[in-house]
């Protein structure tokens, strides 16, 4: 097909549901993505993230290629290797706990939802969250994304879910009541504009979540694995949640979400209680499996949050009039502007233009989020075009 049909059929047979923008990508490898004319991009955004570890990494293509030649799926009343050996990598770099596969976020909280209600007990159904995070499109994980662009027509929502300011501990112990089943929280907000919370309020709504007898979840899927610079970014703040769901990068690129539970919240979902047919299937848990080794084989922890400072210096060290604060940890980053949306998209546009890919985020936010295996000097490449277009 030519370029031109592809984006005509597009618009024809594809749902309208995201504001596309007509370039057709045809291959990626590493931090590159080529469009179908040839035109070469540098992927300073890792698609949503979930490219964590470069496009096409040869440990998940490889892993991957294996996997489907022996077997695709065979359903969840039998077990297979690669589930546990991914399950094994996650716990052992997380906390004590068991494992549920599926395909997305959204499902992965879904299934954290449903965990927290169980573990709640009869009547405890009613969820906190907080300003400008982001959780999924489902309609369960919709119902904690309290913000009203994405609710708008398809109410109502789940009843009872309470949003709050994020940073506020006050507030979310006002909303605490005999009702409340759990939290759940970002340990870096994304969809939102890169928000950091305090080590305190982390601390505080583990505190909160102890004495009320309520389910801590973070929500990892933007921060995990490896990308804030620690495995999952909880770890940065001396906390362990009760649950925690992964999903973009941790499939290398294909869709696996898990949904964690620490200890006795591992055990809260009994047969029968919840499921996904082909959640965990031997092709993507191998993927999975292989993301982890190659995170662990090539340092990426490190890396990250290397790659993250050597960011913010070049940042800070061009001195851009525009730019209203740095936030974020390790390779997920996001530079406030002070700027209109307009101004925020004509730097996405000249990123574009320069071949590099970038993020807005909230009107103003350029958010950064390079393949972990991205090399020094593709960063430098990259960076010099991006602050060239903060510059305006
Ligand atoms: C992207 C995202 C989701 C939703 O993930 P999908 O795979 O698109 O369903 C949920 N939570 C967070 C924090 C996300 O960034």
């Amino acid at each position: 097909m030519t370029n031109e049909s592809i984006l005509q059929a597009t618009q024809t047979y594809l749902m309208a549901n995201y504001g596309r923008i007509p370039l057709v990508t045809a291959r990626a490898s590493g931090a590159t993505v080529w469009d179908a004319t040839g035109k070469q991009y540098l992927d300073l955004f890792a698609g949503f993230g979930a490219g964590g570890l470069g496009h096409c990494h040869p440990k998940v293509v490889a892993a991957i290629g294996k996997a489907a030649g022996e077997m695709m799926a065979v359903g969840n009343l039998y077990t297979w290797e690669s589930q546990v050996r991914l399950a094994e990598a996650i716990i052992r770099h997380s906390f004590p706990g068991k494992v549920f596969y599926c395909h997305s976020g959204a499902e992965a909280n879904e299934a954290a939802i449903k965990l927290a209600r169980r573990a709640g007990g009869e009547g405890r159904y009613k969820i906190i969250s907080f300003h400008k995070c982001f959780h999924g499109r489902t309609l369960g994980s919709l119902s904690v994304t309290a913000t009203k662009a994405y609710q708008a027509g398809f109410e109502p929502m789940l009843p009872g879910n309470v949003c709050v300011p994020f940073g506020d501990l006050k507030a979310v112990e006002n909303a605490i009541d005999d009702q409340t089943a759990g939290v759940i929280v970002e340990p870096i907000q994304g969809e939102g504009g890169v928000n950091v919370p305090t080590v305190e309020f982390m601390k505080g709504l583990r505190a909160l979540c102890d004495r009320h007898k309520l389910t801590l979840i973070c929500d990892e899927v933007w921060t995990a694995p490896a990308r804030t610079g620690k495995w999952f970014a909880y770890q940065h703040y001396g906390i362990v949640p009760d649950v925690m769901t992964l999903a973009k990068a941790i499939g290398g690129g294909v869709p696996v979400a898990a949904c964690v539970g620490r200890e006795a919240f591992g055990d809260v979902l009994t047969p029968g209680t919840h499921g996904c047919t082909l959640g965990g299937n031997p092709v993507c848990a191998a993927a999975g499996a292989a993301v982890c080794q190659a995170i662990e084989e090539e340092n990426l922890v490190d890396e990250a949050r290397r790659k993250g400072e050597r960011i913010v210096q070049a940042i800070k060290n061009a001195a851009i009039g525009r730019v209203k604060e740095i936030r974020g940890k390790g390779l997920m980053l996001g530079i406030e502007l002070d700027a209109a949306p307009d101004q925020a998209k004509a730097v996405f546009n000249a990123c574009l233009d320069a071949g590099v890919m970038i993020n807005i985020a909230q009107g103003n936010v350029v958010r950064l989020a390079p393949p972990m295996v991205i090399t020094d000097d593709e960063l430098d490449q990259g960076l010099a075009v991006v602050i060239d277009a903060m510059k305006g």
